[in-house]
């Protein structure tokens, strides 16, 4: 590993002052889970000079809930959001994907602004230096996508145009079935954006000298009904092969409303709007949930190796449709 000076940031304003003065040489680190192992194996081209702790920022773990819903420091833990009474009582689906991430150790580390920031888990991209050298490609800046004519089992199925690897974050998609929204603090102030815009087609929104600062659920309406469904190869421990996040809301049976969003699949969290349409309005059962389903991967346009993926996501959206009747 290269050396690198660790500065504690002691304020918002100081982080952002510090990302300014390295000028691009300086990372924000939060738990270190994603960062520090990307820097031992030299997979980036651009080595930081600087890594910004914000751990050291007071009061960015606090996770506080009011009538108007729930605010989470970007530092909060995915075990304490996981554990939250509140969380859990409230907001399922967000419990539920916090709780699937890695493994206790990991998300006694890992925060939620560190797992919407994490960089993609795509194996060319996250070659290491040391076996051989680092692999370039399109999201580094140089070179083609290898994933399209090479080995893509595990990447994006549905709206990628340039870079194929999926969005890693089981929390982004969560949260944007909750309607939850980033806010973002920088050198020119604060604003705000809704978790599905969050991700870009290469990154994210976040600008040079921006950070998350904490992120905003609003509160659900009592009759809603949430469930989050991950698939993974091994149990214990996995990204999501795919994933499922609903939101919705029903009466006698019938759906109001409904957020549905899919995860391992697109390079964002992919909102299911054909699937969304075809349940409002609807009885949910049996024939519902495999209608919408099979709405749910309309969009779909396979690689070579990850069509497996489809018949994945619609027994994902079947299952937890279904779930949200019996409750
Ligand atoms: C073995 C393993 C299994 C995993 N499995 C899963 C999984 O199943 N699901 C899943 O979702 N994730 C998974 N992860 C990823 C894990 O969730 C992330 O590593 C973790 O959430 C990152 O949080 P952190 O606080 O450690 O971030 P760090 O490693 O400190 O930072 C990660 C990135 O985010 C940036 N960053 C951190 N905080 C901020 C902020 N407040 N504002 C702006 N930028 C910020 C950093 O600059 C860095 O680029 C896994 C990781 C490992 C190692
Ligand atoms: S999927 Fe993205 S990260 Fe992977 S090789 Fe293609 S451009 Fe690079």
């Amino acid at each position: 590993m290269k050396p690198f000076e660790h500065v504690n940031a002691g304020a918002l304003e100081e982080a952002v002052s510090l990302l300014k003065k390295y000028g691009g040489k300086g990372r924000l680190m939060a738990g270190g889970t994603d960062l520090i192992g990307l820097l031992k194996d030299r997979i980036l081209t651009d080595y930081p000079d600087a890594l910004i702790n914000l751990k050291s920022i007071p009061g960015m773990d606090a996770i506080d809930e009011s009538a108007g819903g729930l605010r989470i420091g970007a530092l909060s833990k995915l075990a304490d959001i996981a554990s939250s009474t509140a969380v859990r009582a409230k907001y399922p689906a967000l419990s539920q994907a916090a709780e699937s991430v890695a493994s206790p150790e990991i998300r006694t580390m890992a925060t939620i602004g560190g797992n919407l920031c994490q960089d993609v888990r795509c194996w060319y991209y996250r070659y290491p230096q040391q076996m051989g050298g680092r692999i370039l490609c399109l999201r580094k800046g140089n070179g083609p996508c290898h994933a399209i004519k090479g080995d893509n089992r595990y990447h994006s199925l549905m709206g990628a145009k340039k870079c194929f690897a999926v969005c890693p974050s089981d929390t982004a998609i969560a949260l944007s079935a909750l309607d939850a929204e980033i806010e973002i603090f920088g050198a020119k102030g604060a604003r705000s954006l809704p978790v599905e815009e969050f991700f870009t087609p290469l990154g994210n929104a976040l600008g040079p000298e921006e950070l998350v600062k904490e992120i905003r659920v609003p509160a659900p309406s009592p009759d809603c009904r949430q469930s989050f469904l991950k698939f993974t190869e091994r149990k214990p421990v996995d990204f999501a092969v795919a994933s499922v996040a609903f939101a919705i809301t029903v009466h006698d049976g019938t759906c109001e409303k409904a957020r549905l969003f899919l995860g391992g699949v697109a390079p964002v969290p992919l909102r299911a709007e054909a699937a969304e349409r075809h349940i409002v309005g609807k009885l949910i059962d049996s024939a519902t949930a495999q209608e919408a389903a099979q709405e749910s991967v309309a969009g779909a346009r396979p690689l070579s190796g990850n069509a497996y993926k489809v018949e994945i996501v619609k027994a994902l959206v079947n299952r937890a449709l279904l779930s949200l009747i019996q409750l």
